[in-house]
């Protein structure tokens, strides 16, 4: 197993249960991947890499993850700064209101149900389409003051973000629930998703290698197929979960990837903020604002903690984490050619977000960890 991430952590688990005896190699000092908590000095638990919900609509995703920690319901609510006002995100009939005013939010609500009838939430993709010019408007509204940092689409999208963090930014809801996700399951781990992936990797059939980049390990032969475990041919099945391009030594070129610096700030008061995530997708310094305690249910009083993300910028090759693939059509032109090489390794087998150049959620890389292994 290369790397402990949710996706190298449930593999594991799922290997162990199937009879394997897992080694994992894990390049950081911890596991977690995207997915790391640390806790401040004032005992407020954030997630390192940015804020990440459990939401999906697979009962079977979420039977397991819960088999490894109690979760609580959870609500994500995001709201957008905007001329001083904070909006609900997606936008929905409170926040035209607070945005256009009231009589131009009825307006465009009833142009809504008529042009999408029974339709709760409308992509900008089918606004830039309509034949109607206010609802243009407002598409090109939510391109210009929203989407301003999504560069990943969705394939056959114009306009939809394809990252998780942000794909319900690029819709109108006709609603006014102020909830981000209409997932049927919705919830955060009582202590925390380390919690949960320190649970899976607790098994008398897995042992874990910390800082230990797997490169280092192993490697593929040069009949191209066979991979080489300290330079002898490995049998066994190897799931990997980093980048393509470094296990092929960049053969194709470095695949691109974007990445974030976050800092944070520790505020002597209950909570600073009305919501989990504030977004501020037009300031130059930080894109979002994420007050952890919103989604730990900590009972700390006085005390409270933001998470601040500077805009994304190119990762450039092996110096900081990638956070979420670039997503283009030279981008996966190139991954594709990696996944060929890939191919060849019958053994190999790619997992999660990195290694399959596609921006999962947590509940799909846990999917595929399930259709894969029980595929084995
Ligand atoms: C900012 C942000 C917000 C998100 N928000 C949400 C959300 O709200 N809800 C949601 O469902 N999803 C969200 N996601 C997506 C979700 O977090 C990821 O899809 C998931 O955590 C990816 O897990 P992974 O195991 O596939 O990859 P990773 O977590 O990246 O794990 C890969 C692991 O491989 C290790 N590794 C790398 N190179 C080597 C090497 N050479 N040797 C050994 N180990 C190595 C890394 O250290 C890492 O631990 C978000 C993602 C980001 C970045």
């Amino acid at each position: 197993m290369i790397g402990l991430g949710i996706s190298g952590c449930s593999a594991a688990r799922l290997l162990a249960e199937s009879g394997y005896t897992v080694t994992c190699f894990e390049g950081e000092s911890h596991i977690g991947g995207s997915l790391f908590e640390e806790v401040r000095p004032n005992g407020i638990r954030v997630q390192s890499r940015g804020p990440s919900v459990f939401h999906t609509d697979n009962e079977k995703v979420y039977q397991f993850i819960k088999r490894f920690g109690a979760f609580f319901p959870y609500n994500h609510r995001v709201f957008l700064s905007y001329q001083n006002k904070m909006v609900p995100l997606p936008l929905n009939a409170n926040s035209l209101q607070s945005i256009f005013g009231n009589r131009q939010a009825d307006a465009l609500l009833s142009r809504l149900s008529a042009a999408f009838p029974g339709v709760k939430r409308i992509s900008v993709d089918r606004l830039i389409d309509s034949h109607d010019t206010k609802l243009i408007d407002l598409g090109r509204f939510i391109i210009e003051n929203i989407l301003t940092q999504n560069i990943n689409l969705v394939e056959g999208s114009s306009f939809i973000p394809a990252d998780d963090s942000y794909t319900n930014d690029a819709y109108v809801d006709i609603g006014n629930d102020d909830c981000y996700y209409t997932d049927s399951i919705q919830a955060m781990p009582m202590q925390g998703f380390m919690s949960i992936m320190e649970h899976m990797i607790d098994h008398p059939a897995i042992s874990v290698f910390l800082n230990t980049n797997a490169l280092s390990r192993i490697a593929v032969h040069q009949d191209n197929s066979t991979i080489l475990l300290d330079g002898v041919p490995f049998r066994g099945p190897i799931v990997y979960t980093p980048s393509l391009d470094i296990f092929f030594d960049y053969r194709y070129g470095a695949l691109p990837y974007r990445t974030c610096r976050v800092s944070f700030q520790d505020i002597d008061t209950d909570f600073q903020n009305e919501c989990a995530v504030l977004l501020t997708p037009k300031s130059k310094e930080f894109i979002r604002i994420t007050e952890s305690k919103y989604m730990t249910l900590q009972d700390i009083s006085g005390q409270t903690s933001l998470m601040l993300e500077s805009p994304y910028v190119p990762l450039i090759k092996g110096i900081a984490e990638p956070f979420e693939p670039v997503i283009n059509d030279e981008s996966r032109e190139q991954y594709k050619k990696y996944a060929l090489l890939a191919k060849e390794c019958p053994s190999l087998h790619l997992l999660g977000r990195i290694a399959c150049f596609r921006n999962f959620s947590i509940a799909e890389c846990i999917e595929q960890a399930i259709d894969t292994i029980t595929g084995l």
